[in-house]
């Protein structure tokens, strides 16, 4: 399939071709269609094969701008990666009028906290901090439609279980949620069970 073929906005698609996308990778051709979807979808998929604008697509088509809360929501190991994903996600978004905050560690909490009452779409960001942000009543959960793990086995690692199974209880109980692993460990299958319901497997 095409990106046309796939039912995206008209501003989304204009931004995909902007960033220089012709055609879609593999794994943007099985995913995004099942993410827009609504399907909760886990993805076996290692850097370079275009995981990121899968997901950064899927998360853009679903928010709604006129909500100025928080609706799409990316969890990922590192703040280089965070960052990195936000900058994907604003580019892709160039046409839209959508804000994405990277919400990481090793910042001035009070800036994050600012910008999150601005009414930003889709938030980027460590568990860590996320977290806080959630418990500090800071970032609204309240119109979460998605949530979005990238390098599930990384942040497991890392350590990062608690953490995301704390942000998971504080989601509406509808979220979606979409992951993204390198590798499928016992560990990240089962979090896919404990979080997931029928989700759609891509092995790449
Ligand atoms: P990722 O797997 O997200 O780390 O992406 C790997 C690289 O592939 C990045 O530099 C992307 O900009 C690029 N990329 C992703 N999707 C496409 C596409 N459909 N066409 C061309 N390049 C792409």
């Amino acid at each position: 399939p095409t990106f046309e073929s796939m039912g995206l906005g008209e501003e989304l698609l204009r931004g995909i071709y902007n960033y220089g996308f012709e055609k879609p990778s593999a794994i943007q051709q099985r995913a995004i269609v099942p993410i827009i979807k609504g399907r909760d979808t886990i993805a076996q998929a290692q850097s370079g094969t275009g995981k990121t604008a899968t997901f950064s697509i899927g998360a853009l088509q679903c928010i709604d701008v006129n909500v100025r809360s928080p609706q799409a929501l990316i969890l990922s190991p590192t703040r280089e990666l965070a960052q990195q994903i936000q900058k994907v996600a604003l580019a892709l978004s160039e046409y839209m009028n959508v804000q994405v905050h990277a919400c990481v560690g090793g910042k001035n909490m009070s800036d994050d906290i600012k910008k999150l009452e601005t009414g930003v779409h889709i938030v980027s960001g460590t568990p860590g901090r996320v977290l806080d942000m959630i418990t500090r009543k800071s970032l609204s959960t309240r119109h979460i439609k998605m949530m979005i793990l990238d390098e599930a086995d990384e942040m497991l690692s890392l350590g990062f279980q608690q953490q995301i199974n704390d942000v998971y209880r504080y989601l509406p109980e509808a979220t979606q949620i979409v992951l993204v692993s390198a590798t499928l460990t016992q560990d990240v299958v089962t979090m896919t069970e404990k979080f997931m319901s029928k989700p759609v497997r891509i092995l790449l």
